[in-house]
């Protein structure tokens, strides 16, 4: 299985507003799989695609690592969301970086499966902000930009020490 390679931040296609996934074709298959296989290698929760350079919207995930717990949602979008949460979150595109934010608890999320069928699931805890941060992903958002100013200084400064990234690679 080939992997893909990871776009680290401060790369520029992680700021793009991806387009929708227009065609459900076997090449897109061929994609959910290949990120499937990228975010288990990766050992991530969840991919989307500009971190693999794909500007599209579409992101896998599996909070579990179950295999039977592969999701791929395709043009999602949040209908409704309850509640705030605050915990810990990091990303593959910044990697060893965490801090701590808040996102919504509970989600309630409609997107295309990869045949095209369209679909509606109810998300909380750890599939709840994952999906939130796939999808601004998607938005070309990143988790640090939803910190505040302070930490978002805290941030710059650990870079400054820490990156760039992917340079073992
Ligand atoms: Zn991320």
């Amino acid at each position: 299985m080939s992997h893909l390679s990871l776009v680290f931040y401060p790369d520029e296609r992680l700021r793009v507003k991806c387009e929708p996934v227009a065609k459900f074709d076997s090449s897109l298959r061929e994609l959910a799989r290949e990120m499937i296989a990228t975010m288990h290698d990766a050992e991530g929760i969840g991919l989307a695609g500009p971190q693999i350079g794909v500007l599209e919207r579409i992101f896998v995930a599996n909070v579990t690592g179950n295999p039977t717990d592969n999701l791929i949602f395709i043009n999602p979008e949040i209908m409704r969301s309850e509640g705030t949460i605050s915990s810990n979150e990091g990303c593959l595109s910044i990697p060893e970086y965490r801090d701590t934010l808040k996102r919504a608890e509970k989600i309630i999320v409609r997107a295309y499966s990869v045949e095209g069928e369209p679909f509606e699931t109810e998300a909380d805890d750890l599939l709840s902000r994952c999906i939130q941060h796939e999808l601004d992903h998607l938005d070309g958002v990143l988790f640090i930009d939803r910190l505040s100013r302070l930490k978002q200084n805290l941030f710059k400064r650990w870079y400054k020490k820490h990156g760039p990234f992917g340079e073992e690679e």
